[in-house]
């Protein structure tokens, strides 16, 4: 049973309480995990984050910093948020949610099927940490290994270079449900040439999976982005997708199919009472394949 809940104005006030409080204390952000029923171990005491002031969204030369109780509805309503973070924030079930939902709790929750994290992994997310031991900037992919239990200050988007392209995709069962497929792309292309490929896949497995033998297979293919097919296929729907990459020699390649075929045999899925293993790596080919077109034309996302 919850006795307490302090209400600190700084973060060093919320430390101090941190360290100070015995029993089972948690921070308390958006609260739509912790006051889940589910939530283990039940807390007994709560430091209520909202008067810390880490609702601010800054731009500066380095990137976008973003504070840890900005809410998912925050980022995408902000004019600093670049596309691809609104297109993930988007993704995230239903306004209810995203109003209260706050990035840090979604951080420190690691959920396997968050909407948003494989995107803020193939943008080179970091995060700001504080604890006994002072302040801390971790990668946001070491952060998720063990998220423990310091303060999330602040979580750093690095300025997106020109040539970088993101796009996410989700893909959820019903409009009420959790995202069974949640996939980002990024790539890189200078001179139209594709020098970079990061590919982070949530939902079909117990863990979110990076598909480094699909990045360094499309890489050795050498492949561009065909601007003028890109151009025609906004007009044409999903076909033309297929031939907008092709090789140096102009080659088409590789197909959707291809790419499909691909993404299936190198994921990892586990079954469960929504999908099967095929299904799963099936469609987590498609939404892979998509969001990789969508990201060479420069699509930020598209939801399910
Ligand atoms: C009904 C429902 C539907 C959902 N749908 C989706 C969805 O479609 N897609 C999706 O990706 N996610 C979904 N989620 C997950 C949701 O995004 C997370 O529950 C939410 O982001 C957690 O944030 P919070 O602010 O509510 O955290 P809280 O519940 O307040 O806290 C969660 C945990 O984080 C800790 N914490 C919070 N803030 C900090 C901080 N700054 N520093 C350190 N520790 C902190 C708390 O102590 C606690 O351990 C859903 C959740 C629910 C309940």
């Amino acid at each position: 049973m919850i006795t307490n809940i302090f209400r600190p104005q700084s973060v060093a006030e919320a430390l101090g309480l941190k360290n100070d409080l015995k029993g089972s204390v948690f921070y308390l952000a958006g609260g739509t995990e912790i006051n889940s029923k589910d939530f283990y171990p039940q807390p007994d005491q709560l430091i209520f984050l909202e008067g810390l002031g880490l609702n601010q969204i800054q731009q500066d030369n380095e990137g976008l910093t973003i504070g840890a109780h900005c809410t998912m509805q925050q980022l995408i309503d902000d004019t600093k948020t670049p596309d691809f973070i609104k297109q993930a924030a988007a993704q995230i079930i239903n306004r209810n949610i995203r109003n209260a939902a706050t990035l840090g709790g979604h951080l420190v929750c690691n959920k396997p099927y968050s909407d948003i994290i494989p995107t803020l992994l193939v943008a080179g997310a970091s995060v700001e940490i504080e604890g006994p031991q002072g302040t801390k900037v971790v990668l946001l992919s070491d952060f998720l290994q063990a998220p423990g239990t310091d303060l999330l200050v602040a979580v750093k988007i690095p300025q997106v270079k020109a040539d970088r392209r993101v796009s996410c995709l989700n893909y959820r069962c019903s409009a009420n449900d959790l995202s069974l497929i949640t996939t980002a792309v990024s790539v890189v292309c200078q001179d139209r040439v594709v020098s970079e490929i990061m590919i982070i896949l949530g939902g079909v497995g117990l863990k979110r999976q990076r598909l480094l033998a699909v990045e360094n297979n499309l890489i050795s293919r050498n492949f561009k982005v065909d601007r003028a097919r890109v151009h025609s296929s906004q007009n044409e729907g999903i076909q033309p997708r297929q031939s907008q990459v092709s090789n140096l020699a102009g080659r088409v390649l590789p197909g959707v199919d291809e790419l499909q075929n691909l993404v299936s045999r190198a994921v990892e899925a586990t079954p469960d009472f929504r999908g099967s293993v095929v299904f799963k790596k099936y469609e987590a080919g498609v939404m892979v394949a998509q969001a990789l077109c969508r990201a060479c034309e420069g699509q930020a996302g598209g939801g399910s």
